[in-house]
């Protein structure tokens, strides 16, 4: 059995660790990973306290696919629930639906039973947006913003990558050798409103197959939207590339894409014999990784493939 995933997936691990040691779901141990970092203060990237988007709404994207069925479950532009991953859970096993999104996504979670979560930004956040935002605009445009018409102008801000990017994938494989995977994200902070990335669209941010294994990423998701990037990686297997080639043939399907807007990529992927692996195409970003036989996580550096960003 592992688990393997980003590496601000760690503040999960031991529960996650616990789950599978004790014989627990592959699906149990990637929920139960994640939910510490939605409730992460520190993590600006997932959860409560996430940046928001541009206009200081956090919006939550979030997924979770069972590799034995292939049945999956997501939410997107979410705005007053967490944790998002156990809501993608509650649409995978109560609807005959895969994804729900904005004021239809907080209602199903309400009917749920989730409490509605009335401060999801602490005051240091909500403070930091403006301190960041006014760095590129005037007092008198930042507080026009709600009502400006003109307001994609500013979605260039979402491409600076110190203050964007980050999300949290896990995947495990049980003593069984049932795979899941789960993606949960705030998103790009400064984000257009209602702008779903990858995270909770099934085959671009997350697949996983027990026939073949299971993909996850963080970086760009419009990027991996566009080339199906998980999907692709689990299809690659499932033709015959070992886990390796997959990963980077779906590295360089990334940088072969077109367009005018191409950024960053990360990848972490495991086969179906439980052999984990991580890409990136920034050099020294790492991964985690722990199996039953470890006593704690080893962190390792991705492979790097890199990828000629873009903008504009
Ligand atoms: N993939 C996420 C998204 O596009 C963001 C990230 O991983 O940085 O929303």
């Amino acid at each position: 059995m592992i688990l393997l995933g980003s590496t601000n997936a760690n503040i999960g691990f031991p529960t996650g660790m616990e789950i599978l040691r004790s014989g627990g779901s592959a699906l149990d141990a990637v929920e139960a990973t994640i939910r510490p970092v939605e409730d992460n203060p520190a993590d600006r990237t997932v959860g409560f306290n996430g940046y928001p988007n541009i206009l200081g709404d956090l919006e939550l994207d979030a997924s979770l696919m069972d590799g034995r069925t292939l049945e999956s479950g997501a939410v997107g532009a979410m705005k007053g629930v967490i944790p998002a991953i156990s809501v993608a859970r509650k649409v995978m096993e109560t609807l005959p639906h895969v994804l729900l999104v904005g004021d239809g996504a907080d209602r199903f979670a309400k009917e749920m039973g989730f409490e509605s979560a009335a401060e999801l930004l602490t005051p240091e956040v909500i403070a930091a947006r403006e301190t960041i935002l006014r760095q590129d605009m005037s007092a008198e445009e930042f507080e026009a913003l709600q009502d400006t018409d003109n307001l994609r102008q500013w979605v260039r801000l979402a491409t600076d990558p110190e203050r964007t990017y980050g999300t949290v994938n896990v995947i495990a494989q049980d003593k069984d050798g049932n795979i899941a995977c789960g993606v949960s994200t705030s998103g790009w902070a400064w984000k257009y409103p209602g702008r779903l990335g990858d995270s909770p669209i099934i085959g671009a941010g997350n697949y996983a197959d027990n026939r073949y294994g299971a993909a996850a990423c963080t970086g760009m998701g419009e990027m991996a939207i566009r080339a199906s990037t998980a999907r692709s990686i689990v299809l690659y297997m499932k033709m015959g590339l070992t886990l390796a080639d997959a990963c980077a043939q779906a590295m360089q399907d990334l940088n072969e894409l077109g367009g005018s807007f191409i950024g960053r990529m990360n990848l972490v992927a495991l086969d179906k014999d439980g052999t984990p692996a991580g890409y990136s195409s920034m050099k020294g970003k790492t991964f985690i990784y722990q199996t039953d036989a470890m006593a704690d996580y080893v962190e390792q550096e991705r492979t790097l493939v890199e990828i000629e960003e873009r903008w504009g």
